[in-house]
C-alpha cells in the first residue's frame, strides 16, 4: 500500500508500513480478544543502552515490534488510527498546494498533530509529521527556502531532527523549556542550532514555566525577524494552541488577544501555510483559532470575515 508517496519523501517507508499495518497485525495476533489490550502500545524499546552496538533487528512479533518505531507510551494506535494519520497529512498537503497555487494563506486542521514524529519515529501524540510534509511539498513545487515557525507550546523534537541538516528548511521554536521538566525532555535547548549544512538555521527559544503574552510574542517577534532574513518563499506554522492559559498540558500564559498578535506577526512574513499542532482545553480551542486565524489574515492585509 502506498498511498502517500509525499509521505515517504519525509518519513521511513518502514514507518509508513508499520503505522498503516500494525492495527491488523495487532489483531490478527489475537491481543484485543485474547488479552484485553484493545490498542496498540509499546513494552520494549530497542534503546542504545539496550542494545549496546548490536544491529537493530525487525522481531516478528507485533508486540515486540511496537517499540521500534514508537518512543513513548501515551501514542496509541486503535481500530480508526491510520484513516485519521492519513486525514491529517492529507490536510497538509492541501494546505501546501493551495499557497503554491497563490493563495496567500491556508490553514489545515490536523488531527492527529504532527510535529513531534520524527523521520523514523511517532510518539508525542504525533504520528506523521504534518508541518514537515507541508514544508516537503512545497519544496517540490519549487519554492526555493522555507522557514518553520513552530509556536506550539512544546518543542516540535520531529520537524527539528527532520530538517536538522538542512539549511533550504529552516526552523525555529519557541515552547517551555524542556530543561524545566516538560516534554520532549530530550530535545529543544537552545544550543541545538543544526548539523553540517543545516548548521544555524535552527533555533530554539525555550521560555521559562509561567510565561505570558509580553514573553511569548516578543521571542515569537525574534523568529520572526530571522525567519524575514532569510527571504523565505512560503512560512509554514506549527500552530499549536496549547501555550494558552488554562491549557492543560503546558505552564505558559498566552491570551486570545496574544494569538491575535501572534498571527498578525505570522500573516505579515508571506505566504504561509498553518498547521494545526496540539491543544487541549477543548471549550477554548476554537475561539483560540479563531483568533490567530483573524490575526493572520489581517497581517496579510486581507479583511478577515466575521
Ligand atoms: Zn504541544
Amino acid at each position: 500500500m502506498d498511498q502517500h508517496p509525499r509521505v515517504r519523501t519525509v518519513h521511513d517507508p518502514e514507518l509508513v508500513d508499520h503505522l498503516a499495518f500494525v492495527w491488523r497485525d495487532w489483531e490478527d495476533a489475537g491481543l484485543p480478544a485474547g488479552y484485553g489490550r484493545d490498542r496498540v502500545v509499546p513494552y520494549i524499546f530497542p534503546t542504545p543502552g539496550m542494545l549496546a552496538g548490536l544491529p537493530l533487528r525487525s522481531p516478528p512479533a507485533v508486540h515486540g515490534r511496537a517499540g521500534q518505531f514508537c518512543y513513548d507510551t501515551m501514542t496509541l494506535v486503535g481500530p480508526g488510527s491510520w484513516a485519521a494519520i492519513q486525514g491529517a497529512a492529507d490536510a497538509a498537503l492541501t494546505a501546501a498546494d493551495t499557497v503554491a497555487s497563490g493563495e496567500p494563506l491556508a490553514y489545515a486542521l490536523c488531527r492527529p498533530p504532527g510535529h513531534h514524529a520524527t523521520r523514523s519515529a511517532y510518539g508525542g501524540s504525533c504520528y506523521l509529521n504534518n508541518a514537515a510534509i507541508a514544508a516537503q511539498g512545497l519544496r517540490a513545487a519549487g519554492a526555493r527556502q522555507i522557514a518553520i515557525i513552530d509556536i506550539d507550546a512544546h518543542h516540535g523534537n520531529g520537524t527539528q531532527m527532520i530538517f536538522y541538516d538542512r539549511s533550504d528548511v529552516w526552523y525555529g521554536s519557541l515552547h517551555v523549556d524542556p530543561g524545566a521538566g516538560w516534554f520532549p525532555h530530550y530535545a529543544g535547548y537552545e544550543e541545538e542550532c543544526g548539523r553540517g549544512d543545516g548548521e544555524g538555521f535552527n533555533r530554539n527559544l525555550p521560555l521559562a514555566p509561567g510565561t505570558g503574552d509580553d514573553g511569548w510574542i516578543a521571542a515569537l517577534g525574534a523568529l520572526c525577524r530571522e525567519a524575514r532574513a532569510l527571504h523565505p518563499d512560503v512560512v509554514v506554522i506549527s500552530l499549536g494552541l496549547d501555550a494558552a492559559t488554562g491549557d492543560p498540558e503546558s505552564p505558559l500564559r498566552v491570551t486570545h488577544a496574544g494569538y491575535y498578535v501572534a498571527g498578525c506577526l505570522i500573516g505579515a512574513l508571506g505566504p504561509a501555510v498553518l498547521i494545526q499542532e496540539g491543544g487541549y482545553d477543548l471549550a477554548s480551542l476554537g475561539g483560540l483559532a479563531v483568533a490567530a486565524l483573524a490575526g493572520a489574515a489581517e497581517g496579510a492585509g486581507l479583511r478577515a470575515s466575521s
